[in-house]
Parts: C-alpha cells; sequence; structure tokens
C-alpha cells in the first residue's frame, strides 16, 4: 500500500506537448470536504481505502495541494455533438493532473472534474456541480460492478464554492481514472484541422501506450481502428443489455478504449421503453435508447474519416461493417444469459424480441423483470410475472415458449437460480436513487451517498437490510427530468 504522497507518476500524454494541451493549473474549491470515495478504485492506485479520511485527501482532490510530479495539463479535442461538428471543444473543466503507475505497472490518468476555467472553457465557468459530480461517480463505480467497461471515479470533493446554474448550487469536483482519456474527438481535432504530423503523433502515441500489440499488424492503424470497433461494438451491446441510456453520444463522449465516459444526463431504465429519452434537451431523440446502437455505428464512422490519412478507405468500411454483426453477436449472447440459457439457439433472437414487444407496452420494471425470473422454478415466476403485461395472451405465448425452451438447459433450479443472479442485477442506479443521494448530500448528509455506492459495488448480492434500495421506483421517480446542465 502506497501513502498518498508518494504516488508514481509518468505522464505520457504530457510530453506530447503543446499541441495537444495546455498547461493549466487547478483552481481550489472552497472549504473542500470528502463527499465519497470508492475504495475499490483506491485500489486501482494502491492507496489503502483509509487514506479517504485524511484531510489532505480531500485538499488534494479539490485543488489546493498538488504532486510535485503531477503536471496539470487541458487536452484539446473537437467533435460531432448531435450530429453537428464543433471545431473546438476541449477540456473546458477537467484538468490531466498526470498518469500514475501503479504496482502492477499500470498507467492510470487522474483527471480532476470542475477544475476551474481552461482555454477550452469558452463560455462556462470550468466548473461541476456536486449533483453531476455524485452523479458520475455513482455511476461509473456501478457501471463497473455490473461488468460494463468504463471510466473510474475515486471521489467526489465538496465546497461551499457557488455555482450557478438553473439555480445557485456548490461546486464539487470529481477525480476520474481511465487508462487514457483519448477521444474519437482527439483525432477528429487534428484532422479537420490538417495537422496531419500531430494526427499521426497521437495515432503513435495510443497505439505505443494503448494498442501496442497492433504494432504487430501488418498494417498497425487499421488494426487499431478495428479493435475500436469490435470494443465499442461489445460495449455497446452491454449498455442495450442492462438498459443503460447514455443521452450524450457526442464523438467527444466515445473513448477510444470502448469504455463508457463523460456521463451526463444518463438513466437506467426502470420500465422498458425502447424509445426512452434520458436527455431532457434531446428534442428529437437522436440519442433514445434504441438509438445508442446506430449512433455508435454514426460515431464509428466519423473515427474513420478522421483515420482517412493513416488507413486505406476499404479497410476502414470493411472494419466499420463488422459492427452491427458483433454488436448483435454480444447482445444476444448477454441477453440469453439474462434468460438463463447457457445453449444457443436459432429461435432465440425471436424470443428476446417479442419479449420486449410485450414490456413496450407494458409497464414493465426491465431490471426487476430478469431478477424475478430467476428467484423460483419458471412456472410460479411467470406466473407472478405476467401481472405486469398487458396483453397476456401475448406474454402466455411467449412463456409457454420460454418455458419448452428452459427445458432444453436441464439443471435444477438452484443452478438455474445461481446462473441468472450472477448476471441480473439486484440493485441498478435508478434516477430517483441517485436524486435521493443527491438531495441529502446537498444538505451536507453524505450517508446516502455512501450507502448507495456502496450497495451498488455488489450489485448481484442480496444484501439484507438493502431492500429498499431494490424495490420499483414510485411513480414520481420515473419521470425525472435530468437536464444537461452539470
Ligand atoms: P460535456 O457536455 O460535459 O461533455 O461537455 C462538452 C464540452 O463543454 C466540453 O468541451 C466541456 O469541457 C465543456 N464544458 C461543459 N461544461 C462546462 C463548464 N461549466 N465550463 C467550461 N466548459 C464546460
Ligand atoms: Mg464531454
Amino acid at each position: 500500500m502506497k501513502s498518498l504522497t508518494d504516488l508514481t507518476f509518468d505522464n505520457r500524454f504530457a510530453r506530447l506537448g503543446d499541441a495537444f494541451s495546455t498547461e493549466v493549473l487547478p483552481e481550489p474549491i472552497a472549504e473542500p470536504r470528502l463527499v465519497v470515495a470508492s475504495p475499490a478504485a483506491m485500489a486501482l492506485l494502491d492507496l489503502d481505502p483509509e487514506v479517504a479520511e485524511q484531510p489532505v485527501f480531500a485538499e488534494l482532490f479539490a485543488g489546493h495541494k498538488l504532486w510535485s510530479e503531477a503536471e496539470p495539463r487541458a487536452m484539446v479535442y473537437s467533435g460531432h455533438q448531435f450530429g453537428v461538428y464543433n471545431p473546438r471543444l476541449g477540456d473546458g473543466r477537467g484538468l490531466l493532473l498526470g498518469e500514475v503507475v501503479n504496482a502492477a505497472g499500470e498507467h492510470w490518468d487522474l483527471h480532476l472534474k470542475g477544475a476551474g476555467p481552461t482555454p477550452y472553457s469558452r463560455m462556462g465557468d470550468g466548473r461541476a456541480v456536486l449533483r453531476s459530480s455524485i452523479r458520475e461517480f455513482l455511476a461509473s463505480e456501478a457501471q463497473h460492478a455490473l461488468g460494463i467497461p468504463t471510466t473510474r471515479a475515486l471521489c467526489v470533493t465538496g465546497s461551499s464554492t457557488p455555482v450557478y446554474r438553473e439555480k445557485r448550487e456548490t461546486a464539487a469536483m470529481l477525480l476520474r481514472l481511465a487508462r487514457s482519456h483519448v477521444r474519437f474527438g482527439h483525432f477528429e481535432y487534428f484532422y479537420y484541422t490538417r495537422q496531419l504530423d500531430q494526427l499521426k503523433q497521437l495515432g503513435e502515441h495510443v497505439l505505443n501506450e494503448h494498442f501496442r500489440h497492433c504494432l504487430e499488424q501488418e498494417a498497425p492503424y487499421a488494426a487499431f481502428y478495428r479493435e475500436v470497433v469490435e470494443r465499442t461494438a461489445e460495449l455497446i451491446a452491454r449498455w442495450q443489455a442492462y438498459g443503460f441510456c447514455h443521452g450524450v453520444m457526442n464523438t467527444d463522449n466515445m473513448s477510444i478504449l470502448g469504455v463508457t465516459f463523460d456521463y451526463g444526463p444518463y438513466a437506467f431504465l426502470d420500465d422498458f421503453d425502447a424509445n426512452f429519452i434520458c436527455n431532457h434537451s434531446d428534442d428529437t431523440g437522436r440519442y433514445s435508447f434504441s438509438n445508442q446502437v446506430p449512433i455508435a455505428h454514426w460515431n464509428l464512422a466519423a473515427l474513420a474519416q478522421a483515420l482517412t490519412p493513416m488507413v486505406e478507405i476499404d479497410s476502414l468500411r470493411a472494419s466499420l461493417d463488422l459492427f452491427l454483426p458483433l454488436y448483435q453477436t454480444h447482445y444476444l449472447d448477454l441477453m440469453r444469459r439474462r434468460l438463463g440459457f447457457v445453449s444457443a439457439d436459432d429461435g432465440d433472437a425471436s424470443l428476446v424480441e417479442r419479449l420486449l414487444q410485450l414490456m413496450q407496452s407494458s409497464p414493465v420494471d426491465y431490471s426487476r423483470f430478469f431478477r424475478e425470473l430467476g428467484d423460483s422454478a419458471p412456472e410460479q415466476a411467470l406466473g407472478r410475472l405476467r401481472d405486469d403485461f398487458v396483453d397476456l395472451a401475448g406474454f402466455d405465448a411467449w412463456a409457454a415458449d420460454y418455458r419448452t425452451r428452459l427445458e432444453r438447459e436441464g439443471g435444477s433450479q438452484d443452478e438455474r437460480r445461481a446462473r441468472m443472479h450472477a448476471v441480473n442485477p439486484r440493485y441498478v442506479l435508478r434516477n430517483y436513487l441517485a436524486q435521493q443521494a443527491i438531495e441529502a448530500a446537498e444538505q451536507g448528509d453524505y450517508g446516502v451517498v455512501r450507502e448507495l455506492h456502496r450497495v451498488l459495488s455488489r450489485p448481484f448480492d442480496e444484501q439484507p437490510g438493502m431492500e429498499r434500495y431494490a424495490e420499483r421506483p414510485p411513480e414520481w421517480g420515473k419521470h425525472l427530468e435530468i437536464s444537461c446542465s452539470s
């Protein structure tokens, strides 16, 4: 275990120089206090969870202190926002503090979000509010616990510094960890500004530090792009299988590592709705739940365009064409497991599709459905779940086909429950739960967010005493409008 002060830094991205990022010091927030920390994320830096209680911890992650080897920099990037190219984005309110090397030799980016103005802040104040910092913290750690690749969150620090959004709020900082903060938009920036040497330099950095195995391929950049397609297909399959709606799939919010990146007005579905739009500002539903699949494909095409100086167009096209079939394979595989199937059958895709159609027209809680399906023997479970469906004849027909399909799997009910519970969470980060934790934290009570984080870090386990976090959301909780302001 390491003490807070002896982290080892190796700032590879900073060494790329001023064409890639600008040196900026964090601007501290007043009266810093620890809101919540993640012991699992701390372990990635070899930190003992107890160091979170030391005053220096909150000071470091609120911009009051800095390691001497840290080299805080704001990264430049651009990207397509809601389908429109924005030539200059960049870290407007976050800084890459540096890269820490852990005992296993892994590099982890320390990114402090809400660290004050930078040359990329445009009209913004460079701040993040407590509300959005808690939301990103909870989602990062919950997503990880579900087995969905994601950036991680080390901690949130709160403060008394005022910040003005729709109303007066307080500033907070989130310490985000990722193996890399390079986004699709980084490549787009150098491509559209015709800085082709820098584009190549960025590509070399990414290959050397993150896709080293691609260097052994005949065409390393082509292999890199193909792998981004593969990783993104797997990521989106997990989002769709678990009902995660990102809300702002702009290309500057897409990680080249295929991890969930930049949590904004996201939501996990309560009642299943393929057309669900979680972002209050998304009037046309560009980023609706079911659109996430074609949008990921669109975003990958935007990345391909930026790689045309390095990769043959035919090769980019061939890799892009892999997206949909790869997505479908991963998605179906996960949905089979969610339904308790071990083997694959030709009829499975249609069984999944029929179930979702029945859910679409009924008030069925998406997450609870799968958990309850595994709770008891099929006949009892289906009998109980039936009550939530409007089309009872349709459900009965589906249930009969499901039971027939299940008979082919064999095994006892105990085995079925164990394998289903291992993939179907009992605890899901519902918007209303996050909202309750935020409201308590805004009153200075951090107990709720800490407890919720603890529960969500073991989403598949029964946790006696924590049942309230697994309940159906109240009606008001299903229709929260999450604003983009953060
Ligand atoms: P986001 O919607 O958080 O992905 O941010 C989109 C862009 O706006 C990024 O370049 C951010 O750095 C920038 N941005 C968002 N909020 C602020 C803010 N309060 N101050 C400065 N820049 C911001
Ligand atoms: Mg962003």
